[in-house]
């Protein structure tokens, strides 16, 4: 784990909560590195934590539900909420729309329950002009081979769809240094215990 706030680069204001609002605590990561499967862990280890669900043009994968793992929404709906202003932050990622609307955000963050985002690069840096005291938290693969392994292992996309998140992938870890924290996800268990260290952390600051 590597937290460059303690080691003094002075890139970010320190994320405390000094509001009543809840903390906001932003994942990102190359797809596969396995950013839902640790998001989960988390929830389910601080259960009243909220997880921002967001709003894609890209089409279900097998298990996921409306509502629950995203908002399923048209292409030409996400671009009218574009023209409307009602995303905090959105991205073009691996060819779809991603977005957080800026009033489930609000809504929750007021409810002062903290909230666990699962967000790319591009949004992570738009949500930070908006919240710059976010808590930012990059996954890395143990390797590109790994990660190559996990997603075809994940089967929930087609081999097109696999290579373009792969050559995307060594963009994405390339701005690695623009977070507060990296966490290399291994061996499983090793890297829920990693995240949960720096959430409980801030929370019981
Ligand atoms: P992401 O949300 O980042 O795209 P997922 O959480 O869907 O990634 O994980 C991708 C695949 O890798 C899933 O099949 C998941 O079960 C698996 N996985 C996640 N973490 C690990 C790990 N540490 N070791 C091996 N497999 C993992
Ligand atoms: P997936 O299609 O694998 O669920 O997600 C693809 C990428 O989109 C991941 O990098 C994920 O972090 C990102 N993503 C998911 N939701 C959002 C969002 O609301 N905004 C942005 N900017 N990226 C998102």
């Amino acid at each position: 784990m590597n937290d460059r706030r303690d080691r003094g680069f002075g890139l970010k204001p320190e994320p405390l909560i000094k509001d009543g609002r809840g903390r906001r605590f932003i994942i990102s990561g190359p797809s596969g590195t396995g950013k839902t499967t640790l998001c989960s862990a988390v929830l389910n280890r601080f259960p009243e934590m909220l997880f921002s669900v967001s709003y894609t043009t890209r089409k279900p994968r097998n298990e996921e539900k409306s509502g629950v793992d995203y908002h399923f929404i048209k292409k030409r709906d996400f671009k009218d909420k574009i023209k409307d202003g009602k995303w905090a932050e959105w991205a073009e990622v691996h060819g779809n729309y991603y977005g957080t609307s800026a009033q489930l955000l609000d809504k929750g963050l007021d409810s002062g329950r903290d909230i666990l985002l699962d967000i790319d690069v591009q949004g992570t840096i738009r949500l930070l002009e908006r919240y710059p005291e976010s808590v930012t938290i990059f996954l890395m693969p143990p390797s590109i081979e790994e990660l190559k392994r996990r997603l075809k292992f994940r089967d929930t996309d087609s081999g097109e769809v696999i290579a373009r998140r792969l050559e995307n992938a060594k963009m994405e870890m390339a701005k690695k240094n623009l977070y507060l924290h990296v966490i290399i996800n291994d061996q499983l268990p090793d890297a829920i215990g990693q995240l949960v260290a720096v959430i409980e952390n801030y929370r019981s600051k």
